[in-house]
């Protein structure tokens, strides 16, 4: 006899992150550019020197402070070992054998990873025509066995975003026990007023959760924390399934001075959506098809070009992340990485 995993977990697809080779410009990851601000840096080196110790189990110093800025009670705020963590704590808080997790599809890669471990049944409902998500098709979708529903907005890869009216009759429709998790990873590059925030949605309905991430607008995806906002039970339940201590020392006191340093972070963030725009308009100007996009990368739906484009970008050091047959996702970098970027596009036939 072999030693054998759970078949279903052996047959599942490993966690691809970007790729982004040695050497070349790092547009695959959607990371930010500059790295953590002085003071941030200077509460990591602090909080690494008490490294023998562990870390605060309950992370109730860097809730407690959540919850004031969400102006939320303490018992509706969870932190995680990233927020890509905190979608796995999900499902195992909310599904059984056989439930049903709804997304769309394209979307964030992990929906269907951290619903396969958790033993439920993905269903994927097409994006429509103009990279967006379909609601009214993710509202017909649901059936007596759906627990949780995943609207990612702005939508990774396609950087598309939901309006408010469109996800207002959405959440009408939803039954009160299917619990939906808007996942807000980007939420601090989006600029279109009509783009809503989830939050509002959570303090109104009793199904509705929202992840946040400190790894894109405040710059710290390298040491995992994300947090999540949503109803007291399942907030309780998602943190009785998490990893004891997998929030280290170091990640909660670097998004506590990140969270002192916010408004220094935000303005990080308009330089980078002010980017986004300026090397929108350079792609379509070379003739590329981009969609609108609410967050801190762009989507090239280039099909069957899309491997083609992305060894042209390596030919030229340049990092992007390739989904092959579908289309690539560009991250938006510092000013002359995105220069290099529409210079490489130019020159792509
Ligand atoms: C990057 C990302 C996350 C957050 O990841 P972390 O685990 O917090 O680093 C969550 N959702 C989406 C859609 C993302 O793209």
């Amino acid at each position: 006899m072999v030693i054998r995993p759970r078949a279903d977990i052996d047959a599942l697809p490993r966690y691809a992150a970007g790729g982004n080779a040695g050497g070349t410009i790092r547009l695959a990851d959607n990371e930010v550019p500059d790295g953590p601000l002085p003071s941030v840096a200077k509460a990591i080196a602090e909080a690494a020197a008490q490294a023998n110790r562990y870390p605060e189990i309950g992370v109730t110093a860097l809730t407690g402070r959540l919850a004031r800025k969400l102006g939320l009670p303490g018992e509706r705020v969870a932190v995680g070992c990233g927020s890509v963590s905190l979608c796995q704590q999900l499902v195992q808080a909310m599904c059984q054998a056989g439930d049903e997790v709804l997304f769309a599809w394209r979307s964030f890669e992990a929906y269907p990873i951290v619903t396969r471990i958790g033993g439920a049944k993905a269903v994927r409902v097409p994006l429509g025509p103009a990279h967006t998500h379909d609601l009214i098709a993710m509202a017909a979708a649901i059936t007596p066995r759906t627990r949780l529903v995943f609207v990612c907005n702005p939508n990774n890869p396609t950087g598309t975003a939901v309006r408010r009216e469109e996800l207002s009759r959405f959440l009408a429709e939803v039954p009160p026990h299917v619990l939906v998790v808007l996942d807000e990873a980007y939420r601090e590059f989006v600029t279109d007023p009509a783009v809503p925030d989830g939050l509002d949605f959570a303090r109104i309905h009793d199904n509705v959760a929202v992840l946040r991430t400190f790894s894109k607008a405040y710059g710290l995806a390298g040491l995992r924390v994300g947090y999540m906002a949503g109803p007291a039970p399942v907030v309780d339940a998602v943190c009785k399934v998490r990893i004891p201590f997998s929030v280290n020392s170091l990640a909660q006191a670097a998004a506590q001075a990140a969270l002192d340093a916010e408004d220094e972070l935000i303005v990080r963030c308009a330089a980078i959506t002010a980017e986004r725009e300026r090397t929108r308009a350079g792609l379509l100007a070379s003739g590329y098809e981009v969609p609108d996009a609410q967050a801190n990368f762009l989507w090239l739906p280039l099909g069957d070009r899309t491997t083609k484009f992305t060894e042209h970008m390596l030919a030229n050091e340049i990092s992007v992340r390739a989904f092959p047959g579908d289309g690539v996702r560009v991250t938006v970098g510092g000013r002359q990485e995105n220069d290099a970027l529409l210079e490489a596009a130019r020159t792509f036939h």
